[in-house]
């Protein structure tokens, strides 16, 4: 079992011609309304992925709560530790251009509620295979979390992210930690784009630097997969499939949401990439961060390709 303690946002979605400039009015074309926050798309991805999840959140008293609610029960995900805030939910106000550009502001509302975990949220974290973090809800609150995992001998997996620092005490309880280049960079201090070469360091020099602060790290890469390192000296680089991407956003989300699906079952951590890189891939092909999402089945249809 996967027990997620994150954010849950409704993402509010505006397509439009261009971004509005400050003072400006424009006329967009469509709405749509659909789940969003670090938290709640993995948990989803997870459920998606096959695996029993729960997420540990909070949401509004408003109705946004109730459609967050649902879409979370509807994908899988157990929402009986989902706590309920008297106040306003988690919402993302976003504008996509036709170019693809966006523009986005997310108001926390009860995503910053979240802190002094209770008892059976507590129980459920000791209970569960794997703990998935992000760092869209209190810092503080990951660390307890990650504490009480790791007391209990549940696999810590942070996906870290957006990028802070991070405490020693949250660092000490990870067991893998997962990251995309700007935030390897972030921890690392290395630079995002190498001066001397203009490109990006190499997964390796990443990987390796991560390794310093927690014992084993995935560095995703986009179409260029994910390298993985620990520190028993395993290194490498897991390609992902080829696909046609129609749509990049949320390929972070289905891939860390898988991992932590296939490790807590006991796979090879390796292995566990590999497959998380198929669902990653997956998610790519269609439009949407949650919409595109992969099932099980076409997780090991690309994983075994
Ligand atoms: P983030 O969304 O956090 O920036 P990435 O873009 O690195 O994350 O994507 C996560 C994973 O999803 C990658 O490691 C890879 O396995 C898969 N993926 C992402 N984009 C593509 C793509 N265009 N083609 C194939 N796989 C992809």
């Amino acid at each position: 079992r996967v027990v997620v303690v994150g954010s849950v946002n409704i993402d509010l979605v505006v397509t439009a011609p261009v971004l509005p400039r400050p003072g400006e009015t424009v006329l967009g074309h469509d709405f749509t309304q659909v789940a969003g926050g670090k938290g709640a798309n993995q948990a989803i991805a997870a459920g998606r992925a096959g695996g029993s999840t729960a997420l540990i959140g909070a949401i509004g008293s408003d109705a946004f709560g109730v459609t967050l609610r649902a879409r979370l029960a509807g994908a899988g995900v157990d929402t009986s530790l989902l706590r309920i805030r008297y106040g306003a939910s988690g919402v993302a106000l976003i504008v996509v251009d036709d170019g693809g550009e966006n523009s986005i502001v997310v108001a926390p509302g009860a995503n910053a509620t979240l802190v002094d975990l209770t008892a059976p949220e507590l129980d459920a974290i000791a209970a569960a295979d794997v703990l998935l973090c992000q760092l869209e809800v209190p810092v503080e609150t990951v660390t307890a979390a990650a504490v009480a995992a790791r007391a209990a001998g549940t696999r810590v997996v942070l996906n870290s992210t957006p990028v802070r620092e991070l405490p020693d005490e949250l660092l000490a309880a990870v067991d893998l930690l997962v990251v995309n280049h700007i935030e390897a960079a972030g921890l690392t201090n290395l630079p995002v784009v190498d001066v001397d070469t203009g490109d990006a360091p190499d997964g390796a020099v990443l990987v390796d630097a991560l390794l310093e602060s927690v014992p084993r790290a995935v560095l995703t890469r986009g179409a260029d997969g994910a390298w993985y390192g620990d520190r028993d000296g395993v290194l490498e680089h897991v390609p992902a499939p080829v696909v046609d991407a129609v749509d990049t956003t949320g390929a972070g989300d289905a891939f860390t949401g898988a991992l932590a699906v296939a490790w807590g079952e006991g796979r090879d951590v390796v292995d566990a990439v590999r497959w998380a890189s198929a669902a990653g891939a997956g998610s790519v092909r269609r439009l949407g961060a949650s919409v595109g999402l992969p099932g099980r089945q076409a997780i090991d249809e690309l994983y075994a390709a």
